[in-house]
């Protein structure tokens, strides 16, 4: 894959850069800028060259038509002030606004185009329509940075078919999180650890899949941890259960067992009668139970005291650990202290740690923790978990081939 250095002097020339920018809002109001902000190395790199630069970006899931509450307007009002330049929107995507707010950048300028998903081409099945789209960007700028990580799993107009029609490389971001991947999966200092954990288990089977033949350990907890345990046997009381997920966890089990790798549950949970996630509040008190013994009428809503000294030892004495998804359900400050024992861990670990993207990476932040106490913070949720199950990127495949 190229990178920015391999286009050539980029003075003057419009460049178009896919950005990640699907940033949590509350109203108007950006809740985690993470994402923005980890644009910056590639976007100053532009404008330091002389650039004139074009940033595309979705928010949220418009239906292919503009919708006032998905304006990427908040990001880029974020934007200029992370740069502390003015930063340019665009009343479309690839309109008569998108051609005159690119015709009247400067070099050095950056501008954003709006939502991209308000077009319908950009997520479209059909080529034709992607690529049509794609062609009116390309009449818009010279070359094109891929640099929106939390995207490249996506065949779609602004990843994908944009590549082809112009100059391409990987941006900054892109690049790491590619170096990062590369070498969990290829080339991992052992121990190698891996923690799941959220609220989905069938989302996260593949990446155990790809991962039980890679890692020496992988720990599983959050919401998805009980379908292992009623794989086991235990009964599971009111807890999160993906009956249909039952037969794949039984034979994760079994393969662990066979091949000599850990399979970590937790050994004990914190349970209550129930929850009003909406309202953040616990229904009764929470109680520590085995994880063997769990009542049926309560719901384990974290790891216990006993299963976060168990896995922050897994942690802290690994060469590589990768950790996708929240112990518990740590929106709740009494259910947090299981993530937050697996986020500390990972603090203190030496080997290189990584965090995959979304909720882990809001997590993180939300508990008091910063970036930099951590190797690498995965800037894509689902591109990483794609990554992890071994699968092909599509946005990144093309950038090799370009
Ligand atoms: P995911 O999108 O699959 O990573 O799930 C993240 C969500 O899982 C978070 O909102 C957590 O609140 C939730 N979660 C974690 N542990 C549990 C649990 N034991 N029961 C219910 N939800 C949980």
């Amino acid at each position: 894959m190229k990178s920015v250095q391999d286009l050539g002097d980029l003075r003057g020339k419009r460049v178009l850069v896919r950005c990640d920018f699907n940033v949590p809002l509350d109203g108007d109001r950006i809740t985690d800028d993470g994402r923005i902000k980890a644009a910056l190395p590639t976007l100053t790199q532009l404008r330091a060259a002389g650039a004139k630069v074009i940033v595309l970006a979705h928010l949220g899931r418009p239906k292919g038509a503009p919708e006032a509450k998905y304006s990427v307007a908040p990001a880029a009002k974020r934007l200029g002030e992370l740069l502390g330049a003015p930063v340019k929107l665009a009343e479309d995507v690839a309109g008569p606004s998108a051609e005159a707010t690119v015709a009247s950048l400067e070099d050095g300028d950056i501008c954003l185009l709006e939502n991209v998903r308000f077009e319908p081409g950009e997520t479209s099945k059909v080529d034709a329509e992607r690529e049509e789209l794609a062609a009116k960007w390309a009449k818009l700028a010279d070359v094109f940075v891929s640099d929106g990580f939390g995207v490249v799993h996506r065949k779609q107009a602004s990843v994908y078919d944009i590549a082809k029609l112009l100059p391409s490389a990987g941006g900054t971001l892109v690049k790491k999180e590619g170096d990062v991947f590369g070498k969990v999966l290829k080339n991992p200092d052992r121990p190698f650890v891996v923690v799941l954990g959220g609220a989905k288990v069938a989302d996260k089977l593949a990446v155990i899949d790809n991962l039980l033949k890679i890692a020496d350990t992988v720990i599983v907890g959050g919401g998805m941890a009980y379908t292992f345990l009623k794989a086991q046997g235990h009964e599971v009381g009111k807890s999160l259960l993906d009956e249909a997920s039952l037969d794949a966890c039984r034979g994760y089990l079994a393969q662990a067992e066979a091949s000599g790798k850990q399979l970590l549950l937790p050994v004990d949970v914190r349970v209550a009668s129930g929850m009003d996630f909406a309202a953040h509040t616990v229904d009764g008190p929470i109680d520590v139970v085995a994880a063997d013994a769990i009542p049926a009428d309560k719901m384990g809503l974290d790891i216990g005291p006993a299963s976060e000294k168990l896995f922050a030892d897994a942690i802290t004495a690994a060469q590589t650990v990768v950790w996708n998804g929240p112990m518990g359900v740590f929106e709740i400050p009494a259910l947090a202290g299981g993530t937050k024992a697996v986020a500390q861990a990972l603090t203190e670990c030496t080997g290189l740690t990584v965090v995959g993207g979304g909720d882990s990476a809001a997590a993180v932040r939300i508990l008091g923790f910063s970036d930099d106490q951590f190797g690498h913070i995965s800037t894509g949720g689902g591109a990483s978990l794609e990554y992890l199950e071994g699968k092909e990127l599509p946005g990144l495949a093309i950038l090799e081939e370009n």
